[in-house]
């Protein structure tokens, strides 16, 4: 058996963090999918937020790396297409951490309560008020698309919804 748990795995990607994205893990971003470790082979499924992000091979190269630096063996990090990431994979405590980063996630495509929040639109990330609009579908990065909230009126960026 190799001597690294999955657990052990787990918790060293949870130390990785997105190049463009500082504050949060590639654990909590959904990115990782599985992990398997038997005697011969460390596996580690990942999927790419946006298929076109450039980071996407930043953060691939990252895990292998942390895979070899903690002693794995057989690491292979393969990519996962199906089904695709969503930002609805987000979790509660991921959105609140990329809200005080200062980028907005769009809304949960069910189970929403708030149905002011026009679908895939973002609330502002600085005052929470749902009266935004998109102003750019292109950020900075492919990921990102720049919203503009008509209450306080700031200019904000936020991810892309998919
Ligand atoms: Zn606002």
């Amino acid at each position: 058996m190799s001597e690294i748990t999955e657990n052990e795995v787990w918790e060293a990607l949870g130390s990785i963090t997105d190049p463009e994205i500082p504050v949060i893990s590639i654990v909590e971003l959904g990115v990782v999918r599985t992990v398997r470790v038997d005697a011969e082979r460390t596996v580690v499924e990942i999927t790419p937020t946006f298929s076109a992000c450039p980071a996407y091979q930043a953060m691939a190269g990252s895990v292998e790396r942390k895979l070899r630096e903690m002693g794995a063996t057989g690491v292979e990090v393969r990519t996962v297409l199906h089904p695709p990431w969503s930002t609805d994979w987000l979790s509660d405590e991921a959105r609140e951490k990329l809200r005080r980063f200062g980028l907005a996630v769009p809304d949960r495509h069910q189970g929403n309560l708030e149905g002011a929040i026009e679908a895939g639109q973002a609330a502002c990330p600085y005052c929470g008020s749902s009266n935004t609009r998109q102003t750019n579908p292109f950020g900075c990065t492919p990921c990102r698309a720049m919203g503009f909230c008509q209450d306080c009126r700031q200019p904000f960026e936020q991810l892309k919804p998919l």
